[in-house]
Order: C-alpha cells, then structure tokens, then sequence
C-alpha cells in the first residue's frame, strides 16, 4: 500500500510542478495544451486515489507505530473523500472552476460583477453539491472546512472570531484617532538591489536555496514539497518593502515544507499539518518576525548600504512605516490591525453562501454595506470590493478562515518561542532568525502531518490554543507605535 500512496504523490507532485511552471516559465501560446495536460494528469490522479484496492489494504493494515497510525488515518481520509464524491461532480467541478478562474478575472478587470454572476452561481452550486456529499448529513460548510482544516468546525472560528473582533475594532479605532501618524517610504529601490534583499531575507528565515529557487511571478506563491520547494516573488520599484515581505511570508511556507522529517517523504504526512498551521508560519515570519524591531532595524542598515532608505530618517522611522495602520479595500495590502477584520467579513459572506441564505445577485450589496459597517469605508467599483479575490471563483469556500486561524496560531506560537528565546531579539537585530526557525523546525515543522493542527501547536506551545496572546501581542506593539 505505502509504495502505491508514494507513487500516486509522486505524481501529484509532478502536477504541482506543471502549476509551477505555468505561474512562471510556461510560453503564453502553450494555455490550450497545459489544460489538456493537467486534466490528463487529474484523472490519473483520481483513478489512483480511489483505486478500490485502497480499501482492501486499508482493511488488512495493522499499525506498528504511532506513525504507521496517522499515515493509515490520511490515507483512510483522503480514499474517503475521493470516494464520497460522485466521479461526474467532481470532473463538472474541475472544468467549470478552470474556466471561471479567467472569467473572473476579465470580471475583475472590466469592473463588473454581472459579467461573473452566473458562473459564481454554477460554482456555489457545484460546491453545495459536493458539500452535501462530503458531510454525510452534517453541516456542508463544515465539511468544506475540514478540507483545509481538518477538526475545525464553523462553530468553534465564530466563537474564536467573535472574540476577536471586538479588541481590533477598538485597536483600530484607537489608532486612528491618535495624533501619531506613520511615516511612508519613498520609492527608489533599484530592482537589483531588491532581488539581493529578496535574496538575503530567504536565507535569514532559513530557506534552502540547494533544494529550492525564486522566480517571479504576478502572485507570489509557493509550491512543492521535500527536496523541492519553490518560491516566486514580485519585484515592484515603488513598493520595495512588498517584494521582502511577501518573500518572507512565502519563505516561512517553503521552509515549513523544507523542514519537514525527511523520513516523511512523499507520503501523506510529508507537508504541513493543515492551511491554517502552514499559514501560522508564513505570517509569524513576515510579520512577528520579519516586522519586529529588531528585524527591520537590520534591514534598515542593509538599506542604507546598498541603495538608500527612501528618506526614512532612522531605523525608527524605518519600524514605523513597516507596521502603518491604515484602513484600505484590499486584504491583501492590508496591515496586521486590519488584516483580520478583512478575513472575518468573508467568512460570514461564504457562509450564508453555502447555506443558500445569500443569494449571489445580493452579494456585491451585502459586501459593500457589511464592509461599510466594518471599515468605515464606501466601496466605489466591484474590483476593490466583492471581486479583488481569486478564491471564490476557484470553488475555495471554507478557506479565508484558515488564514485568521493561522494568524491566531502564530500568536500562540510567538509568545511561546518568546519565553524559550529570551535572545531572539539580538539574532534578529543582526540579520538571523535561526533560533526562531530552528525552534519552529524542533516544535512544529519536523512533525509534518503526524498530529492534528490544535494538537500541534498545543504540543508546541505547551498551552490551549486561544486568539488571546495574538491580540495581546497586536495590542502591545501597536499600543506603542501609536502611543494608544
Ligand atoms: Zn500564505
């Protein structure tokens, strides 16, 4: 059985790296030909995962080990959830999300929400469907959800989230009313001077470029597992500290899987736990890390060596505009007080969705008003509102909350690493996260997929998970900053 799962990962890895390769090599005139290749691809890859002699072995397996038990549990799962949804639905799901990927996206550009409204409405159908299938008489969205975090339950984030959202609410409001205003960098970082920085934050945050590489792309990612795991960044002269950022948090993804236990390869424990702990380390990275004071006050220097500092006057000045509060329509341009309240209103948006108690005609209505109430902020075209996300057109409903959960685990997991790294600081100070990367590696990396996501960083923080020391961590540093 473990040689036929390897093998059918294998595979699955070779589509990942066509994925790659069209984000970033691919000739433009080759689109038609990819799409055949890929779906040729998936349907292999479906035949193999469920492959009815998965079954058969799953029955006679008897696990040695803790580890031979969780690899059976995957296996166990995926085979469950390649089986309990009907062939024809997931081949319909597969081609009408390929196409409304570009449909959005001309929606998005010509501003108009009508132009995607039917093939949205295709997609929330499909989705449904598959839902329903998936729960088994549960709750659908719930079992959307577990795709991306297994354990995780609508009901367990709402309570989550509701505690959230009033404290960033008052934080925000705190810092807008506050006399202090952060500095902005000017522009003028020369792109070569960008991809050396670019270059020097990887190897910071301990990413190995012998079993990796950066390339451009128009959305950063990451993708791969193991011995190879890629990394793209976007270079952009007016916003130079974007393309270190973004790397940064792509890094703290691309190291997750580098880091993973070698004897895991390939098998169903050889990646990150779930979405959200993958997106725990790709945030603690970028921003508790890579936007401390001790880190910016580094790159700052590097700055200052290689190109100037976009007339910031000190490292201080530096720090402060690197963590600016400022509201905006974008999630993903959004600064950490704000980042969240972005991901919270999706979440209720998707979930009325699935239930079927917003319809998609409503939607840019309901957007807009809710980010009104939530923003203090008109929303003027569909392109900064209901249309800036590629995930809905993609059939991903259950997805935005894991990047709150990750950021809630890399609270958790920061306060931690704090109490067991009292120098942390004095690494950072001088260009290096390796304690911290190191510590990540011990606690929660190497580990793969082995345990469930709460359980992991319970066994690595030595405490429940609560989104408490996330918010004391924002109150405290945003508290300073902005004297509030
Ligand atoms: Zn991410």
């Amino acid at each position: 059985m473990m040689a036929f799962v390897r093998e059918t990962r294998a595979l699955s890895e070779v589509q990942g790296r066509l994925g790659w390769d069209q984000e970033t090599m691919m000739p433009r005139g080759a689109a038609a030909q990819r799409a055949e290749e890929m779906a040729a691809m998936e349907s292999v890859l479906h035949a193999r995962r469920s492959d009815p002699r998965l079954a058969d072995w799953l029955a006679e397996a008897v696990p040695e080990d803790d580890v031979q038990e969780a690899q059976i549990r995957q296996i166990r799962r995926d085979l469950d959830q390649a089986t309990k949804v009907p062939a024809a639905l997931s081949a319909e799901l597969a081609r009408v999300t390929s196409l409304s990927q570009g449909i959005w996206a001309e929606a998005r550009d010509s501003n108009d929400f009508n132009a995607f409204a039917p093939t949205l409405e295709k997609v929330v159908a499909l989705r449904r469907e598959e839902a329903e299938a998936l729960a088994d008489g549960g709750d659908p969205y719930d079992a959307l959800l577990d795709l991306y975090e297994p354990g995780a339950t609508a009901g367990q984030l709402d309570e989550m989230f509701g505690a959230l959202r009033p404290r960033l609410v008052a934080l925000r409001d705190r810092i807008i009313g506050s006399e202090r205003r952060a500095p902005v960098m000017e522009c003028g970082v020369p792109e070569d001077v960008q991809m050396t920085l670019t270059a020097e934050a990887a190897a910071a945050f301990g990413y190995d470029m012998t079993r990796g590489r950066i390339d451009r792309s128009v959305h950063p990612f990451s993708s791969g597992s193991g011995l190879d795991v890629r990394i793209t960044t976007r270079i952009s002269p007016d916003a130079p500290l974007e393309s270190i950022y973004s790397t940064i948090h792509e890094v703290g993804h691309a190291a997750y899987e580098q880091q993973v236990d070698p004897a895991y390869l390939l098998t169903p424990l050889g990646g990150g736990a779930s979405m959200g702990v993958h997106e725990s380390q790709s945030r603690l990275c970028e921003n508790q890390l890579g936007r401390s004071a001790a880190f910016t006050s580094w790159l700052f220097g590097r700055l200052e060596d290689l190109s100037g500092t976009g007339g910031l006057a000190d490292a201080r000045a530096f720090y402060a505009a690197a963590n600016r509060v400022a509201p905006g329509h974008i999630r993903t341009e959004a600064d950490e007080v704000h980042y969240n309240l972005h991901i919270l209103m999706r979440f209720d948006l998707e979930r009325e969705l699935i239930a079927g108690r917003l319809a998609v005609t409503d939607l840019p209505e309901a957007w807009n008003s809710r980010f009104a109430r939530d923003f203090g902020l008109e929303v003027h075209s569909d392109a900064q509102g209901v249309l800036q996300d590629v995930h809905w057109s993609l059939g991903l409903f259950g997805y935005f909350p894991t990047y709150t959960l990750g950021n809630v685990y890399a609270g958790c997991l920061h306060a931690a690493m704090r109490r067991d790294l009292p120098d942390l600081d004095e690494a950072l100070a001088a260009g290096s996260a390796a304690p911290a990367t190191e510590w990540l590696a011990e606690k929660v990396r190497r580990h793969g997929g082995l345990y469930a996501p709460r359980d992991l960083i319970e066994r690595a923080t030595g405490a429940l998970v609560s989104e408490e020391p996330l918010l004391a961590y924002l109150e405290e540093k945003f508290g300073a900053l902005y004297g509030v």
